[in-house]
């Protein structure tokens, strides 16, 4: 049973966008993050069937190129604790639990950091909460997610999520195309139906790179199928602290849809800071279809080829993919 005392439809939507409003005006690492994201600029590929775009957007490099092994989180004042935070920084409370901010080096227009108000570590079971809450709060006006500690966070010490406008994300737009057709013959389907009641489960055809789609009106039905996931993630290819996942969650119609990326690497092979590196880290957003690209060099020199590297390194290989998508419908109990 849901006890979360109800939040108005449309009242935090409209409290998250006075936010962004107003610290656009007033926070100068905003402004210049937002400047830098108008201008840059972009190119669009095609990995497994799938449109992706790539951002040379250089205000993101702190992100793209942070440290988050355990000697330099340590040796690091937490950016996401509220004593560290720039003074001109707004927040909007929600739920006692989290604070909503501005992200000062945007990839989309708005773009909201979500943190936990104490300084806790970057965890599946706790972001899941928050997620589903969220993105029902928020009247499915917007899409909340979150990076997995080695697979894409910048802050794996502090937990935390973000937020974009519902469809912002590339791949938001291919998966409601999906959803809305209704001829399940239809040859241009690529998800395959695993699970029915009280979640919908679904996991993409092997010729497309792999996702798992979740769908359901009851939140605490949704919570356990992820919970779930993440367990049959770890008896495929177990990994300390958690099962490596980009995991997302919308509201519409009265139900979630909610989708993860199974992860097979943190960065893909070719990352790092030398001159025939690529600087691309790749998290949530950018296997949702806007892969960051901080160095106008590596920008440059991407092709679909490289493209397709960077999303087959970063997401679980296709024979551990056909272990999660049998286990999933083994336990469906049909
Ligand atoms: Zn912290």
């Amino acid at each position: 049973m849901d006890m979360q005392q109800a939040i108005s439809p449309g009242e935090l939507a409209y409290q998250l966008s006075a936010l962004w409003q107003r610290q656009t005006e007033t926070w100068e690492m905003l402004a210049e993050g937002l400047a830098s994201l108008r201008q840059a600029r972009t190119r669009t590929f095609h990995v497994n069937g799938w449109r992706v775009t790539a951002q040379c957007n250089p205000a993101r490099i702190k992100s793209s190129g942070a440290q988050v092994d355990a000697d330099s989180l340590a040796k690091r004042p937490c950016f996401l604790c509220t004593e560290n935070r720039p003074a001109a920084q707004a927040a909007v409370p929600y739920r006692d639990r989290w604070l909503i901010l501005c992200n000062p080096a945007p990839l989309f227009e708005p773009h909201y950091t979500v943190v936990a108000i104490d300084h806790e570590p970057q965890r599946v079971g706790p972001a899941i909460e928050g997620l589903l809450s969220m993105s029902r709060d928020l009247d499915g006006r917007y899409t909340v997610f979150y990076n997995g500690p080695a697979s894409g966070a910048s802050a794996p010490d502090h937990l935390h999520l973000q937020a974009s406008r519902a469809g912002a994300l590339p791949f938001e737009t291919q998966l409601a195309a999906q959803l809305a057709a209704g001829d399940p013959a239809n040859g241009q389907r690529w998800l395959e139906w695993v699970r029915d009641e009280p979640v919908r489960i679904a996991v993409t055809h092997s010729s497309r790179l792999p996702v798992i789609v979740l769908m359901g009106d009851s939140k605490d039905a949704i919570a356990a199928a992820l919970r779930e996931v993440v367990i049959i993630l770890g008896q495929v290819r177990p990994v300390e602290p958690e099962p490596m996942l980009n995991l997302f969650a919308t509201y519409t119609e009265e139900r979630w849809i909610t989708w993860l990326f199974p992860r097979g690497a943190h960065r893909p092979r070719f990352y790092g800071t030398g001159e025939d590196d690529f600087l691309i880290s790749p998290g949530a957003a950018d296997l949702a279809g806007i892969v960051v690209s901080p160095r106008s060099r590596d920008f440059e020199r991407l092709t679909d080829e490289t493209m397709q590297t960077i999303f087959h390194e970063a997401l679980l290989p296709a024979e551990s993919f056909a272990k999660v998508r049998d286990l999933l419908a083994r336990k469906g109990g049909r």
